[in-house]
């Protein structure tokens, strides 16, 4: 037997600390997968002896450069961008590039770690990657905005292709950025191809993208409360974020016959007791992505709510809950709160929007808790299917991509099904996708050999 192998948890993870020093969101988002996996190849040697796990959380490579820009003043700027290439198993890296001033390379690594179990979740042929730069959109021109999104590709270019890791959005990066991108590579390659994905309609892209997150998010909680024998109808949500993930899931929840009560931003959240119904999400949507506009707004639109400066929506009751905001948003003392409240479902829309605490507070208390890497696996999910349409040059019809994605989101529910199911009527659903996810790539990363 080899010296390194059957350590236990506690060690594997010590020198997971050790190894990625001051990266606290990476060593969480391994530590979350880690406490599963090692349940479960407990008994199963050769994911020892490959080092299978430990391979996994040590990304392919990490590419870091400068980007320089020049502000509308004619100052230069200087910025840091990454990709995170983090496994490339079963497809080429796929994953969103995130702009905002938190962006280091904690962050992007715990991301591109997440997207490779939830890339193959979603059972289409996709690696795991994550890029970005601590770039704050936020009060800058267009003209701005589209200097930097092109130095940002200038670099980006040289390590990215259709065949080998296909960037899209997160967030700060929509699908304006998402143009100037694929304009600059464009420009520089000469190849009109599918390098990137969330692309405009008219080049390229694919129905139903902008929605796929948040809308796959509510399948999925809907395929959780279907194993109660509930449905949506009559319940009451609360929602954290007002971009696309937030405002799409609203959308779907009002469809399917819930009330929305709560939005936020990283200035506070409202709560409007009458319900956020599909003309108030329009003028979200509107205010927040066309007048670059504030949540707080919402109480002069609509005077029956109330604003919450610099709080989180965790403490209004509800029936169900679906953070969409961002990383470590719903802390162990939230989630005691959403519990003793009498909320019976949650589903992530953003990526690890709960802490360690809440996850194992979810746990503990065994309600329907479904982790991001499975709710929020839409969105790459209808990435992958831009994919494929760009290969194949067409387009599929809305209705067929609705259908995909629904019975993509139920695929994902069966396969937590499969690993999470804790008898006794308690689906582990953390548990379910870390093992369906890892069970995936490392069978895989098996039949490579030692790479
Ligand atoms: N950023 C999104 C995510 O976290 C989408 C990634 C993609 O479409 O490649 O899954």
């Amino acid at each position: 037997m080899a010296v390194s192998d059957h350590v236990d948890l506690p060690t594997f993870m010590e020198g997971v600390k050790k190894r990625n020093p001051y990266q606290p969101e990476f060593v969480q988002a391994v530590q979350e997968v880690a406490e599963d996996i090692f349940d479960f190849i407990e008994d199963k040697e050769e994911y020892h002896a490959q080092q299978i796990l430990r391979r996994i959380a040590e990304p392919d490579r990490v590419v870091s450069f400068r980007v320089c820009w020049e502000d509308d003043n004619g100052n230069v700027r200087v910025q840091r961008g990454w990709r995170v290439q983090n496994n490339n198993a079963i497809g080429p890296y796929k994953g969103g590039i995130r702009f905002h001033p938190s962006v280091n390379e904690s962050v992007l690594k715990f991301l591109a770690f997440e997207q490779t179990f939830k890339n193959a979740l979603t059972g289409l042929p996709m690696g795991g990657g994550k890029g970005g730069s601590n770039f704050n959109p936020k009060g800058k021109s267009v003209r701005e905005i589209m200097r930097f999104c092109q130095s940002f590709m200038t670099e980006l270019y040289r390590h990215i292709g259709a065949d080998v890791d296909v960037p899209a959005g997160d967030i700060g990066v929509g699908g304006r950025e998402i143009g100037y991108m694929f304009g600059q590579y464009k420009r520089i390659t000469n190849h009109f191809t599918g390098v990137l994905t969330g692309k405009g309609l008219e080049w390229g892209g694919s129905l139903i993208r902008t929605e796929a997150t948040g809308y796959g998010a509510v399948y999925f909680l809907a395929n959780m409360l279907a194993t109660k024998g509930e449905d949506l109808r009559g319940k009451t949500a609360v929602i954290s974020g007002s971009g696309n993930v937030a405002t799409h899931a609203a959308e779907k929840i009002v469809q399917l016959g819930g009330k929305v009560l709560t939005l936020s931003d990283s200035g506070g959240f409202i709560h409007d007791p009458d319900g956020i119904d599909q003309e108030k999400i329009d003028w979200v949507k509107t205010h927040k992505t066309h007048r670059r506009g504030r949540i707080e707004e919402y109480v002069d639109a609509f005077p029956g709510a109330s604003f919450h400066a610099g709080k989180t929506p965790w403490g209004v009751p509800c029936d169900v809950a679906l953070p969409c905001a961002t990383q470590n948003e719903l802390l162990g003392e939230d989630a005691r709160t959403l519990i003793a409240n009498g909320c019976k479902g949650v589903a992530e829309g953003a990526n690890m929007p709960t802490d360690l605490e809440g996850v194992h507070v979810f746990k503990a208390a065994r309600i329907l808790y479904a982790p991001g890497k499975a709710s929020n696996a839409g969105g790459v999910a209808v990435s992958g299917l831009e994919m494929s349409q760009n290969s194949e040059r067409r387009s599929w019809k809305e209705h067929e991509l609705q259908q995909m994605l629904k019975d993509i989101m139920a695929g994902i529910h069966k396969s937590c099904l499969t690993y999470g199911d804790q008898g006794g009527g308690y689906i582990d659903y953390v548990k379910g996708a870390n093992i369906a996810g890892f069970k995936k790539v490392a069978d895989a990363m098996l039949a490579f050999g030692v790479v």
